[in-house]
């Protein structure tokens, strides 16, 4: 467990936490949404424009070569983190978002015919839903929908039934960012792949918060951004197997995606420069093998402990509200806690919260279906990083019930 000196020391490597808003203490709950800085990400950025930068791949001077060298160790950090096979697997995009379109377009070419099938859940976010639908219609395929319990549990008993001749891959998220559920994603991914189903894992909401290891799981494709995990924003990765990368056309042509242009015949280039046409977020992208480094730290089975036991202090302390209703009871849950109060508009909590320095996220959560799914058009989530404490729990269910009173 870590001890109060831990706990200022990971939160000395977050100085904003230190900020005051409307003259009162920060209290940041909105990690969901987006995770704050870690200085050593900031400072790498700092460092590329002072000391060494240039464009990478394509340079033929000192600057330029030292900045493609830092680009890709941080594709075999990134590699490492995961435990890819290779790092030609290891493919950088905007974020969680591009990556998703990514595969669905260019799977979806590969792929998926007329009157074939993709699953999706019903937990996702949107980014996880409208890629699909957009080549479904392009493609003239059909989306099929797992569906989830009151509890906020995938019902994978279904699953089964769901998949036919015609599935060509199911979407799903590693956890949800509503329902803070973690999925069975291991045992959806051996379901899938014994009917010779893909699996393209969303782990936008996991990958702060625990260990992924995507050769385990055996994942086809996992997603995930760098501004909820520390580091930057404008940076998200797309792992993917390669004997399926190199089967799909690309999604975005340009520079550094080619091997060879002519106007007879274009030629591209070797994985995972394939799909990544144009100049990247270079700085972001070194930048991002800061985040990485913190969350390697030997220390961090320690503070993802210290992180669960304030998801669980939280959710105690919340269920004592009364008319206070939590979406998504899995006994397996990270990050996030989804809740309305009776007769309160969650818009009206936050917009109260918020002038008394805690930030929150309110609204439907970027996941129509699960607004529809319980009958409500927003909820208020909080959501948790390793700095937050059981004190800012206890000061915001304090301000919680202070500002219940005066709506
Ligand atoms: C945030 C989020 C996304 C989208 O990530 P971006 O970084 O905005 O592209 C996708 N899925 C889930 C589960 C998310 O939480």
């Amino acid at each position: 467990m870590l001890n109060e000196q831990d706990i200022q020391l990971l939160r000395a490597q977050f100085p904003i936490l230190n900020r005051q808003v409307y003259d009162r203490p920060l209290i940041y709950l909105d990690n969901a949404a987006s995770s704050l800085k870690l200085t050593a990400v900031w400072q790498a950025e700092e460092q590329l424009a002072r000391d060494y930068y240039g464009n990478i791949h394509r340079g033929a001077h000192f600057m330029a070569d030292k900045a493609t060298a830092e680009f890709e160790n941080t594709r075999t950090s990134v590699r490492n983190f995961i435990n890819a096979q290779s790092d030609s697997e290891i493919i950088f995009t905007k974020g969680s978002t591009e990556s998703i379109n990514l595969v669905a377009y260019s799977f979806g070419e590969a792929f998926v015919s007329a009157g074939d099938e993709i699953v999706v859940s019903e937990m996702e976010h949107h980014a996880n839903i409208v890629p699909w639908q957009l080549m479904a219609t392009r493609k003239g395929a059909a989306i099929r929908v797992l569906p989830f319990d009151d509890s906020g549990r995938l019902m994978t008993e279904q699953l089964d039934a769901l998949l036919t001749p015609r599935t060509r891959l199911i979407a799903v998220a590693h956890v949800s960012n509503t329902l803070g559920t973690v999925n069975p994603i291991a045992d959806i991914i051996s379901m899938a792949h014994r009917r010779n189903v893909r699996v393209l894992v969303d782990g936008a909401q996991m990958i702060a918060h625990k260990p992924v290891d995507v050769q385990a799981l055996d994942a086809d494709f996992y997603v995930f951004s760098g501004h909820k995990m520390y580091g930057p924003n404008g940076v998200g990765i797309l792992y993917g197997k390669k004997e399926l990368l190199e089967q799909m056309p690309p999604y975005q042509g340009g520079g550094e995606m080619i091997e060879q242009v002519s106007f007879a015949n274009t030629t591209f280039n070797r994985l995972p420069y394939k799909f990544e046409a144009g100049t990247p977020n270079i700085s972001g992208t070194i930048a991002l093998g800061e985040a990485v480094k913190f969350l390697m730290s030997p220390q961090r089975q320690a503070w993802l402990a210290h992180e669960n036991t304030l998801l669980t202090y939280a959710t105690k302390k919340l269920s004592e509200i009364s008319g206070l209703r939590i979406y998504g009871q899995q006994p397996e849950k990270a990050g996030v806690i989804s809740f309305n109060i009776d007769g309160v508009h969650p818009y009206d909590l936050a917009v109260l919260l918020d002038k008394m320095g805690v930030a929150t996220r309110s609204g439907r959560l970027c996941a129509d279906p699960v607004m529809t799914h319980f009958g409500v058009t927003a909820m208020l989530r909080i959501s948790f990083a390793l700095y937050n404490t059981r004190s800012e729990i206890d000061s915001f269910i304090e301000i919680l019930r202070k500002v219940r009173e005066m709506l």
